[in-house]
């Protein structure tokens, strides 16, 4: 008995060196060593530019920044939706 790599569910091996259960499991882990692979590629190019964070506060991203904002850019983002929405909730009240 031996366990799949994949869905870590025993099963018999047909050959010694099979470590996925089933073709499923098997294309499952290929998949994902294709989508790791571009992962990394994705940050490798990263490497090679500078990104600006979009909050324009000219903050550089590291190149493991998947959102785009920087740390506190991503803080404030939340404190102005948050101001915007308190002075929404202002407004409607001076409207009444
Ligand atoms: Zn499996
Ligand atoms: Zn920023």
């Amino acid at each position: 008995m031996k366990l799949c790599k994949t869905c870590y569910s025993s099963f018999n091996a047909s050959v010694s060196y099979q470590i996925y259960c089933s073709k499923i499991c098997r294309d499952l882990a290929t998949k994902e060593k294709i989508a790791e692979r571009y992962a990394v590629l994705k940050r490798q190019k990263r490497k090679n530019k500078v990104r600006l964070c979009l909050g324009g506060c000219g903050q550089e991203l590291s190149i493991y920044n998947d959102f785009g904002f920087c740390a506190n850019c991503n803080v404030s983002e939340k404190a102005v939706a948050k101001m915007l929405k308190e002075l929404k909730g202002y407004m409607d009240y001076e409207q009444e």
